[in-house]
């Protein structure tokens, strides 16, 4: 394809038209595919063909979509997964062996925290945290069994930020793999591979779809590294459905458009919340009292949809917020059209101990607001509402 800007290639990165000459990409809803002759398929398992076989290997609607994430993200290959976890999971498997040592942030999504601490140990794989903050941590808890260094950024839900090209500068120094998690920024706003990352990671149930409706994950970047990636989750099967990847592709149509509505609504509930008497903290990355603002400034092109707010009421004030709530919906999750509270202490963290909790940034009366598409002025009502009402 040329080299066109990226709402462009959003939109015209598309499988070639079959013989009905679709404007709109069909979907293929076959879980096989055939050959003229035995010779043909011979050459289909050749390791170097990319013919469609079997939709758990790929298909033309996951493949469409891949590769509209490739040109997105800056990737040289990708494979698309049935979910972000599958996208994770798939990864850590495919890259890491036993007796490996992982390096991760301690404020990753809640289920990959699962992975280090319930899941490797089983398959003698550790894990040690570094605190978002202190990206300067790294170095010291690097081993000699170290293979990866593995972040999100910004950081759920406490909204800090990580030096993307400082960590990837110790990670090439040190020969380890280094993969992000780029499901918050979307690369719309944060490209990490451009910055020094060998794989980035996505769900792509959150701003690629965007309006809340399918699962799906992908793993993008350095060739031979996905490559593995690829074979570890066509051999295992969490592979995306045609169906989804159809409506993910459609999504990405769109995803420079909503982003930048998702970013300028959250922008102006940021500005208007943050001397707001009722919160003790407002943390919002293009806020310049943001304490990483000068990164956030560097490494993403807009502050992105996601708000957290820290009530001065605590835990029982996190509640009543929730409560008071009249437009805006509870629920876990997050870069959807409507806008979404999580109210993180008595829901998605519930189960770690307080100082587990504030450890990875989360005080009891943190509420994590992924901010959507309405009325930015309807959906700072309800906000502010809703604070009278818990303070
Ligand atoms: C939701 C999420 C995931 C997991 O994605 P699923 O599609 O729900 O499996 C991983 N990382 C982050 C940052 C997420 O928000």
């Amino acid at each position: 394809m040329e080299q066109y800007d990226f709402e462009t290639t959003a939109i015209r990165a598309q499988m070639e038209r079959s013989q009905n000459a679709e404007h709109s990409a069909p979907i293929y809803l076959s879980s096989s595919f055939v050959f003229e002759t035995a010779d043909a398929m011979r050459a289909a398992f050749n390791d170097e063909s990319d013919d469609f076989i079997y939709s758990r290997y790929s298909n033309p609607n996951t493949q469409e979509l891949v590769q509209k994430i490739c040109l997105l993200e800056g990737a040289e290959a990708g494979i698309a997964t049935a979910s972000g976890m599958a996208a994770v999971y798939d990864t850590f498997m495919a890259l890491l062996a036993a007796g490996d040592h992982v390096l991760s942030c301690a404020s990753v999504f809640g289920a990959t925290h699962t992975i280090f601490t319930k899941y490797f140990p089983k398959i003698n794989i550790a894990h040690s945290y570094f605190d978002a903050d202190r990206p300067e941590q790294i170095e010291a808890l690097i081993r000699p069994e170290t293979k990866l260094i593995y972040l999100e950024t910004p950081t759920n839900p406490a909204i800090s930020l990580i030096d993307l090209a400082f960590v990837a500068g110790i990670a090439r120094q040190h020969g380890l793999l280094f993969v992000v998690d780029n499901c918050f920024a979307t690369p719309y706003l944060q490209q990490p591979l451009r910055l020094g990352a060998d794989l980035v990671i996505h769900s792509a149930t959150k701003y690629m779809d965007g309006q809340g409706r399918v699962l799906g994950g992908a793993v993008v970047g350095r060739a031979d590294l996905v490559r593995e990636v690829y074979l570890f989750n066509r051999i295992t099967g969490a592979s995306m459905s045609p169906f989804n990847a159809w409506v993910l592709s459609k999504s990405l149509e769109t995803l420079a458009l909503r982003m930048d509505r998702h970013c300028e609504n959250a922008l102006f509930a940021a500005e208007a919340l943050q001397d707001h008497p009722a919160l003790s903290q407002v943390s919002y990355p293009f806020l310049p009292s943001h304490p990483q603002y000068d990164i956030a400034r560097r490494q993403m092109r807009a502050g992105g949809g996601i708000v957290a707010i820290e009530l001065k009421s605590g835990y029982e004030g996190g509640k009543k917020f929730m409560d008071a709530l009249r437009m805006i919906k509870i629920s876990p999750n997050l870069g959807d059209s409507r806008s979404i509270a999580t109210h993180p202490a008595s829901s998605t963290h519930c189960k770690l101990s307080e100082a587990e909790r504030l450890r990875v940034g989360i005080g009891p009366g943190l509420v994590r607001l992924s901010i959507g598409l309405e009325s930015k002025q309807d959906i700072l009502n309800d906000i502010l509402q809703a604070l009278e009402r818990a303070a």
